[in-house]
């Protein structure tokens, strides 16, 4: 029988259809697989091309003379500007703020055909590296609110370049989204005098059946209630509200459970469309006990149709344990080997 979950943290209600549901596998994406090539001459990421993007607000490693690893621009196409204040305007109904903001790309590598999942987790280490520094330098700008780091893979998860990238965009605002989880969040703490991301962690770590992956320091797992297929959340195990606070060893364990996750998902579902975000508190609420930071990958599967778009309640047709104990079994260091040959 199907059933309604509600999700502990937003309190949103998700249909996990099982009714309809079907084996994880039919998920997976049937597209032909493209070959990438590694270079592409019209590509402003690839290397050599540098001229055609705004100048570089941090390059790995730093020194000029030799190949760069990864590369942080400006975004040229920004959705915000950094040249602009924050000016509020308030007049009878309508508000508005100018368009300041901070839109970052970080180009992830200079080779057009890598992905993160197939990456050596040294590559990852290091763009998650210059997440944090960038994250450590905005945060410190009294004018940003709310510093939001994702990833878009593929034309299914809004994806407008093919070289692999991920971007960083912090507004002077907090969204509404977010305050929502946050006042939730404390409520929670309120009642039970516990953060309730470490008390779902405590819980799932002993029932196990919603566990992709374990590492020293993160747990992967699929959300009781998850609003979609294979939507899979990387938590600290350690209480932080802020990506701000993790450390560079807690970095490089995530670099390996992300890439696990990734490389999981790549080879038991197709290489498909997803979107990664890094969900940290907002700035003015760093070290609070009752928030904690956490990274969500979102396999693109499926589309948001008329029954979310009215009701704001999602179908979830893949069970969120069948997803786990899916995820659990795909093999990644034999499907790579015997992919590579
Ligand atoms: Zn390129
Ligand atoms: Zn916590």
């Amino acid at each position: 029988m199907s059933e309604l979950r509600q999700n502990f943290a937003t309190k949103e209600w998700v249909v996990i259809a099982t009714e309809r549901a079907r084996r994880p596998e039919e998920l997976a994406s049937r597209r032909e697989r493209k070959q990438v090539a590694s270079f592409v001459a019209t590509c402003p990421f690839c290397p050599g091309n540098e001229k055609l993007t705004p100048p570089e607000v941090l390059r790995v490693p730093s020194a000029i003379d030799v190949p760069w690893h990864a590369r942080v621009i400006p975004n040229k196409y920004a959705a915000l500007s950094r040249d602009a204040q924050p000016t509020r305007t308030v007049h009878r109904s309508r508000r508005v703020v100018n368009g300041f903001g901070v839109h970052d790309v970080i180009i992830e590598t200079p080779d057009h055909s890598q992905l993160l999942a197939l990456m050596p987790e040294s590559y990852v280490a290091e763009i998650l590296h210059i997440y944090k520094t960038r994250y450590d330098e905005l945060t410190l700008d009294p004018r940003i609110a709310l510093i939001t780091i994702f990833k878009n893979h593929g034309i299914d998860a809004g994806t407008s370049l093919e070289h692999p990238h991920s971007q960083m965009i912090a507004t002077p605002v907090t969204s509404l989204q977010v305050r929502q989880r946050f006042q939730q969040a404390l409520r929670c703490f309120d009642d039970f005098g516990a953060c309730m991301f470490c008390q779902m962690l405590e819980e799932e770590l002993q029932e196990q059946t919603r566990i992709v992956a374990v590492s020293e320091h993160f747990v992967a797992l699929e959300l009781y209630a998850s609003p979609a297929p294979f939507c899979t959340h990387i938590y600290p195990r350690r209480h932080m509200a802020s990506f701000g606070d993790v450390s560079a060893a807690e970095i490089n364990d995530l670099a390996r459970l992300l890439r696990l996750t990734l490389a999981k998902l790549y080879h038991g579902l197709g290489d498909p469309d997803f979107n990664f975000t890094i969900r940290s508190s907002p700035t003015d609420s760093v070290g609070v006990k009752y928030f904690h930071w956490y990274l969500s990958v979102i396999p693109r599967l499926t589309r948001v149709a008329g029954f979310e778009l009215g009701s704001g309640m999602f179908i979830n047709t893949v069970l969120p344990e069948a997803a786990a104990e899916f995820l659990r079994k795909v093999d990644v260091k034999n499907t790579a080997a015997a992919s590579t040959s």
